[in-house]
């Protein structure tokens, strides 16, 4: 499933959402930027990706199914803390820093940023660096609210 950096939401969805941005669906043969990113990117991505007692921001579970679209990396999992999360199968949504947005991205791609130098849009990045991990957030919620009347 490929889809360009923040173009509008449309997964699953009959009319594409305006609010809700596409970040990290990455597809073979489709070209992406890569380059480095800040200092505790991906550390603070694997924290949302995991959540916590206040947090979930995973939505479409089970339902998205993404190995690494880029090489033969298959399914693949991340651990914070002894706890474990498998990439791929899941969306995790993100309010931009202004809140004017939120990204959609596979959680997938905590590993293209790790293992392929995919470079995500600056935007998303600091929606990351900014998520506030001690607020109480449920992303299914929001994904409810942001799709009605688009399927
Ligand atoms: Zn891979």
């Amino acid at each position: 499933m490929f889809y360009e950096d923040l173009s509008n939401y449309c997964y699953y969805l009959k009319t594409p959402v305006s609010t809700v941005r596409n970040v990290g669906w990455l597809e073979k043969d489709q070209p992406y930027k890569t380059g480095k990113v800040l200092d505790g990117f991906l550390s603070k991505l694997s924290n949302i990706i995991l959540g916590n007692d206040s947090v979930d921001a995973q939505v479409n579970r089970i339902r998205s199914m993404h190995p690494c679209s880029l090489y033969d990396c298959g399914m693949l999992e991340i651990e914070v803390n002894g706890k474990k999360s498998s990439l791929g199968t899941a969306e995790i949504w993100v309010p931009s820093k202004d809140g004017s947005v939120f990204f959609a991205a596979p959680t997938m791609v905590y590993h293209y940023v790790e293992k392929h130098s995919y470079l995500p849009p600056e935007k998303f990045v600091s929606a990351v660096m900014n998520f506030d991990l001690s607020m109480p957030y449920k992303a299914q919620d929001i994904y409810l609210k942001e799709i009605k009347g688009h399927f």
